[in-house]
């Protein structure tokens, strides 16, 4: 991924210097980050890990773009 991006501007400020996330999203809500640290919480790192294997394809990921100057995020 190349660090400068400069065909994508911010739709708020018109800045250039924005940069790409990626974000991972669960579908269902059948598990998310708040339920695999709670995992983590009660059963330690295994717990954790249990919850990462049981959902291991129910995840999608999404890239959003982060602006450097008013840190506006949107998609492109
Ligand atoms: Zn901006």
């Amino acid at each position: 991924m190349s660090k400068k991006n400069s065909s994508v501007c911010c739709p708020k400020c018109g800045s250039y210097s924005c940069h790409p996330i990626t974000e991972t999203d669960f579908k269902d809500g059948g598990y998310g980050v708040l339920s695999g640290l709670c995992g983590y919480l009660i059963l330690g790192p295994v717990g954790l890990i249990c919850g990462l294997c049981g959902h291991k394809s129910s995840y999608k990921q999404r890239t959003f773009w982060i602006c450097g100057s008013c840190g506006k995020r949107f998609k492109w």
